[in-house]
């Protein structure tokens, strides 16, 4: 189970606080849950402080304990790519297998090939999606009870999003916990079980998908929940 209280990381911005400003839920184990919102919402400031990347006031704790204690039982994943360049991705795959003992090498090379990706590839010499693929399948090799992800999406094409979402489905037993950002909304919809979208560092609605009526969609409340202005473009338009 994860537990947030309070959590804050604030920033000034002209003049203004932006960040995480405060945000309570909790999410019991085995629940997907979409980390949603407009840019500059408060995704990754959550993300981050929930793993404990980042000092900040209030408290996250995972089965009861921070994150910082337990490494060991948690993979984040960015769609950044990796940190490595210079490595291949065997050899990326055998230095977290040497650092972390959850993880699977075999999963990791079903995940490579699933991405048709080599052992031998250099990481630096790969394109942007494809590093961000080699660090979605490093993420998810490791087998742990809690998964962040921070936009695992970016530079990924249609077909990849979605076949590696059935593939995640799939590999998943049900008991993990997965908090996701992305702003592939249509992507994840039916992978999530709810979703919780911020807007400016608090969360603006805490939504079941569950119980979403036929003709609702998570797009529209997101729309709402941020207060999003289809005419504001007008706004803007050349005189
Ligand atoms: P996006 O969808 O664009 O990735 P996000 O929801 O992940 O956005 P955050 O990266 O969490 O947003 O940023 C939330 C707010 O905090 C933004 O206004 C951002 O400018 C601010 N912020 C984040 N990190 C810093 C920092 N290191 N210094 C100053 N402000 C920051």
């Amino acid at each position: 189970m994860i537990e947030v209280k309070n959590l804050q990381k604030t920033y000034r911005s002209h003049g203004q606080t932006v960040g995480l400003l405060g945000v309570d839920f909790t999410v019991p184990s085995g629940q997907i849950v979409g980390i949603l919102g407009e840019n500059g919402a408060g995704k990754t400031t959550l993300l981050r402080c929930i793993a404990e990347l980042l000092p900040h006031k209030g408290t996250a704790l995972l089965d009861g304990k921070p994150a910082s204690a337990q490494y060991e039982r948690i993979s984040y994943i960015t769609g950044e790519g990796s940190y490595y360049p210079a490595l291949t991705v065997a050899a990326y795959g055998q230095l977290l297998a040497d650092l972390h003992p959850a993880f699977d090498p075999a999963r990791y090379a079903k995940f490579l090939e699933f991405f048709s990706l080599h052992g031998s590839d250099v990481i630096g010499r790969l394109s942007t999606g494809q590093r961000a693929r080699v660090e979605l399948a490093a993420g998810f090799a490791k087998r742990v009870p809690y998964y962040l992800m921070d936009e695992p999406f970016l530079g990924k094409d249609p077909f990849t999003r979605r076949d590696f979402l059935k593939l995640m489905s799939a590999t998943l037993t049900g008991e993990e916990t997965l908090l996701l950002s992305t702003h592939y909304i249509e992507d994840v919809e039916h992978f999530l079980d709810r979703a919780l979208i911020l807007h400016e560092g608090r969360i603006a609605e805490d939504l079941s998908l569950d119980t979403l009526p036929a003709g609702d969609s998570l797009l529209a409340h997101m729309a709402t929940a941020c207060h999003w202005d289809p005419q504001r473009y007008l706004q803007f338009e050349d005189e």
